[in-house]
């Protein structure tokens, strides 16, 4: 059984990440897309909302679930028993971000290995942060993120 750790954000789900998961899905037999708690970012949505947007987009994926973790990635890889993280690369711009994580996370434990894939073209540009910022000027995410997240984020600038 070889599984797949999909950690991030996920500050919301966004279509760039659904496309690194249904990748990921094809390689391995089991995927965990892994909401992380305990970011100092502030985000937008709790780890709840978060992980319950995650968990309604990934349940039409047989061999992909939805979780939440907190402290450290690599204890909580071991934890799940699985084999690699996943990871999205963009653009350049994510690379030397990315590159330390996973030298950083192999230092603490060289038996899991991180893996990297390139979204479709259309979502180099996405991230989360622009999504917020979009939808929090009243703009149309529509293309971006899927109903449910669109449908979160307009509750949650309304409230605001
Ligand atoms: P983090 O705060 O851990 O970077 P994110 O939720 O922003 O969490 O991203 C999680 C992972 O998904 C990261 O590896 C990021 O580079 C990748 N990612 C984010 N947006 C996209 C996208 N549009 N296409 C491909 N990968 C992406």
């Amino acid at each position: 059984m070889r599984t797949a750790i999909y950690p991030g954000s996920f500050d919301p789900l966004t279509n760039g990440h659904l496309d690194v998961v249904q990748r990921a899905a094809k390689l391995f037999d089991r995927v965990i897309v892994a909401v992380a708690r305990n970011e100092g970012k502030k985000p937008l949505f709790s780890h709840q909302e978060r992980l319950e947007l995650v968990r309604q987009e990934v349940a039409g994926l047989g061999n992909v679930e939805a979780d939440t973790f907190e402290g450290l990635l690599v204890d909580y890889v071991e934890h799940k028993q699985a084999q690699a993280i996943v990871r999205g690369l963009r653009a350049v711009s994510d690379f030397e971000f990315e590159f330390q994580l996973a030298l950083m996370n192999r230092k603490l434990n060289e038996r899991i290995e991180t893996i990297f894939m390139m979204p479709k073209d259309t979502y180099t540009f996405l991230s989360s942060r622009i999504v917020k910022e979009i939808a929090h000027l009243g703009g149309d995410v529509s293309a971006f993120v899927r109903p449910n997240v669109q449908a979160a984020l307009r509750r949650k600038f309304q409230s605001v």
